[in-house]
């Protein structure tokens, strides 16, 4: 590695109090040559509450291969760069990774500076297994393609966590209330490290009531956590092949309550797993018809 070629230097940021950032990350912030930023007046405002006056350049979210081949260049001519974004960790759900990705390619060091992060801050506080995880980004944003999302991970047993806009966080409960049990937990980690900090963990048809009810529920910044499926037992909750065969040909002809007191009666089976793979199958039935 050459000695002469600058570092980058991936810098987390507050995520809401500006309390919230390390004395490494200030020092860096000082000490570099240049801060890309994702936004540049949103960082001049951090760098103003820390008395920091250095040079931020902006990291061109619609090119940003472009911005990373030059900041390779930068970096190989000797400068030492801070890469943020404007809030939390870069890369998490944020612009960077084309520039780490470049910074990497070139054979340059890479150093981050650790801090907040939405997704970590609600897993630590939020009460359920967290180990493993999936992290899910932004769900996606029509009802339909939430739905088919859900659905897919509805059988999971791990913990998954998004984050999503108050925009659409009360939608976005109701299309899971639609696909995943009403028992199920899920935390809502609101507007985390500000004033009016909320961690809530309730099962799912509870969560949407209150989100209904309560307009604060629906503003500001949301992690939603969804603790993951219950382990089934096998031999008690999961329907076989024919007593399927045979729900399925009942629910074309009659009503979900029907068809599963039918296919309990016919085949003996349990009535919960009966019942449950029947709303599944009208809800991935309906699915297909949207
Ligand atoms: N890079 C950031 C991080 O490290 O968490 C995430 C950036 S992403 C563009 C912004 C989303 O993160 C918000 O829409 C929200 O879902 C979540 N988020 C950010 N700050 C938050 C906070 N203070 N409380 C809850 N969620 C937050």
């Amino acid at each position: 590695m050459n000695q002469e070629t600058g570092k980058l230097y991936v810098v987390a940021t507050p995520i809401g109090n500006l309390a919230d950032i390390t004395f490494r990350a200030i020092e860096t912030l000082k000490n570099v040559d240049l801060i890309a930023a994702e936004d540049t007046r949103h960082v001049k405002m951090l760098l103003q509450h820390y008395g920091i006056s250095n040079k931020v350049i902006a990291l061109h979210q619609h090119n940003e291969d472009k911005a990373a081949l030059e900041i390779v260049e930068k970096l190989r001519s000797g400068l030492s760069i801070a890469l943020v974004s404007d809030a939390g960790t870069p890369l998490i759900s944020d612009p960077g990774m084309p520039v780490v990705k470049a910074v990497h390619d070139a054979n340059l060091i890479v150093v981050p500076i650790v801090g907040a992060c939405a997704l970590i801050a609600g897993l630590s506080a939020a009460g359920v297994a967290i180990t493993p995880f999936t992290f899910e980004g932004f769900v996606p944003r029509t009802s339909s393609a939430r739905q088919t999302f859900f659905s897919e991970r509805a059988n999971i047993l791990t913990t998954w966590v998004f984050y999503e806009s108050c925009h659409r966080v009360l939608d976005c409960l109701r299309d899971m209330a639609i696909v995943l049990p009403p028992e199920r937990s899920i935390v809502i980690a609101r507007e985390l490290t500000k004033l009016h900090e909320t961690i809530i963990k309730l099962p799912l048809i509870d969560m949407l009531a209150l989100v209904e009810k309560e307009a604060n529920m629906r503003k500001g910044e949301f992690v939603i956590i969804v603790e993951g499926s219950p382990k089934m037992d096998v031999s008690e909750n999961v329907i076989t092949v024919e007593q399927e065969r045979i729900l399925k040909l009942l629910l074309a002809e009659c009503s979900v309550k029907k068809a599963v007191e039918l296919t309990v009666e016919i085949t003996g089976g349990k009535k919960k797993p009966i019942y449950q793979a029947a709303l599944q199958i009208t809800e991935s039935e309906k699915l297909k018809i949207e």
